[in-house]
């Protein structure tokens, strides 16, 4: 596979540290709300990117952190009268119903800063041991001087980088680079003792440290969206290699932005949508898909008519799936030559699927793919018979609907046993002649919104 390096600018090869594993550290959310709409992408893009690399035989270990403890926890906690725990926990379980609504998978590892105190306070340590970090009255500095190779990432002069937003205050730094790695505890916020005085961590210290005490000091993989390049990421380079003098990770990939109106969602614009919200207008399965349908380094608008599209595609996905189960339930004939022939070529949509996977995880190419094979599975299973190439049909758009995690879930809410049940109970009425029973189960299905129809293959049945 090819990834784009962001740290050379460049796609590389991926080749991992330990031959047929992969360690991927994704900087999780902050936990004091419900995750928006451009929170999803990089759950949902580095989701794919963890299934894509397993599909190709890589034994992935995910980590994914949560950030509990930082201001914009403490100052949500007071507003809703809780503990920063709490609040934190509450959060946790909110962002779980998104991320599965979403179809993303557990990571592996999902360490919390507050549980990992000691990783974090023996990295500080070292980074003071080194000369690399210093006290001030309102906690312990990073010494960006101290780490030459400071901006490799973000790739800005110095000057500029000082120059720029984001830059944290604080008072006693000795240049304007500095950023804190223990905030001293200011009265009545949650504390923990260091040898620095009761405090808490920064926010960049507790990735190095999970990062390098989870997945070992240098990883494969660390992504997150573009916005984390500068300062976060750049910070936790600092730290992690400044302290084990080796790389922090041999791959950076970042997602693009998630715009509304052409602007980033975010929010402290106050322009975004919940993924709750949105999955309650359009349904987790379609904004997933949505996010597929691009590039994962493009920026994505999030309008009405691109989830509609989603949804429209989703459906057709959906269609073709149910048909092909139906197919493999209720076929028994064998493939005629033209038949063989065409089942012949469907390796080669799977292996154009993968390559365009392979390319920098490239989903909407892939999607393209995953299309064009439902187009051509429709016209070969028209009017076939053939169960083994309904099966093998199955087989592949199942392959790649499993890599892209869609699970169409409004299938499985279809495979209902209740409507199956009543499929069966028509028929008998039918087979016994009685007319009014059949259109009255037809009746009651058409409201649960179950359209019936009587093909020479047996009773089909979609929602409608
Ligand atoms: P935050 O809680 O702001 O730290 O964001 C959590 C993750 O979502 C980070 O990887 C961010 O880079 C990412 N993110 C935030 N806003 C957007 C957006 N509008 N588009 C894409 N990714 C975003
Ligand atoms: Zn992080």
């Amino acid at each position: 596979m090819k990834i784009y390096n962001t740290l050379s600018r460049k796609k590389e090869t991926f080749v991992p540290l330990t031959p047929g594993a992969a360690r991927i550290y994704c900087c999780g959310p902050t936990v004091y709300n419900f995750i928006h709409v451009g929170n999803a992408r990089p759950l949902v893009v580095f989701d794919v990117l963890r299934r894509h690399l397993e599909a190709g035989g890589l034994a992935v270990t995910f980590a994914q952190n949560f950030t509990d403890i930082d201001d914009k926890v403490i100052a949500r906690a007071a507003v809703e009268g809780m503990s920063y725990a709490d609040l934190a926990a509450k959060y946790i379980a909110e962002y779980r119903i998104d991320a599965h609504g979403l179809g993303v998978r557990d990571a592996d590892l999902a360490p919390l800063a507050t549980e990992n105190m000691e990783a974090i306070l023996t990295l500080i340590q070292t980074l003071m041991d080194k000369g690399c970090a210093y006290t001030a009255p309102d906690g312990v500095y990073f010494r960006v001087s101290a780490f030459p190779a400071y901006g490799k990432l973000s790739r800005q002069p110095l000057d500029d980088l000082a120059a720029g937003a984001r830059v944290e205050v604080g008072e006693g730094k000795e240049s304007p680079l500095d950023f804190a790695l223990w905030k001293a505890a200011k009265p009545g916020e949650p504390a923990w003792p260091s040898p620095w005085g009761q405090g808490r961590p920064g926010w960049h210290i507790e990735c190095s440290a999970m990062a390098g005490g989870l997945l070992g000091e240098t990883i494969d993989i660390h992504c997150g969206g573009q916005d984390l390049i500068f300062p976060h990421h750049e910070n936790e380079i600092a730290q992690s290699e400044a302290a084990h003098g080796v790389p922090l990770a041999r791959y950076w990939m970042h997602n693009g932005f998630l715009n509304i109106d052409n602007q980033k969602m975010a929010k402290s614009l106050g322009n975004f949508f919940t993924v709750r919200d949105a999955a309650a207008a359009y349904g987790y399965e379609t904004i997933r898909f949505f996010m597929l349908s691009a590039h994962y380094r493009s920026p994505l608008n999030y309008a009405p008519e691109t989830l509609a599209q989603a949804a429209a595609a989703l459906e057709r996905l959906g269609n073709a799936l149910t048909n092909l189960d139906f197919l493999v339930e209720n076929l028994a004939g064998d493939m005629t030559p033209e038949e063989a022939a065409f089942a012949g070529t469907l390796p080669a949509y799977r292996a154009r699927f993968d390559a365009a996977l392979d390319d920098d995880l490239n989903t909407a190419d892939a999607v393209g793919v995953l299309f064009e094979a439902v187009r051509d599975v429709n016209a070969h299973v028209a009017g076939t018979n053939a169960r083994p190439l309904a099966q093998a049909a199955r087989a592949l758009l199942g392959g790649m609907t499993g890599v892209l995690g869609l699970r169409l879930a409004k299938q499985a809410d279809m495979l209902d046993a209740d409507i199956e049940a009543l499929i069966a109970r028509r028929q008998a009425a039918r087979a016994a002649r009685d007319f009014k029973e059949a259109d009255r189960i037809r009746d009651e299905l058409k409201a649960k919104g179950i359209l019936l129809e009587d093909t020479p293959q047996g009773v089909k049945w979609k929602k409608n």
